[in-house]
């Protein structure tokens, strides 16, 4: 199976991104059915973000999740 560089849009900041054949291959070799909706950074920044929500063991309360 053959895999074609694809432009996605990031849901969180808007910009394109190249979701790349290789990275295709990566999430399928991964079983990962979705693609990803993020671009690098945004999703690296809410790795980070999650990460540092850990360890105060519950999420802030003054960050409302569904507010754009
Ligand atoms: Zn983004």
């Amino acid at each position: 199976m053959s895999f074609q560089d694809k432009s996605i849009q990031c849901s969180d900041c808007g910009d394109t991104f190249t979701f790349s054949a290789e990275d295709q291959e990566f999430f399928q070799s991964k079983g990962y059915t979705n693609e990803p909706k993020r671009c690098p950074s945004c999703r690296q920044a809410r790795k980070s973000e999650r990460y540092s929500n850990s360890s105060y063991g519950a999420p802030p309360a003054n960050v409302p999740r569904n507010l754009r």
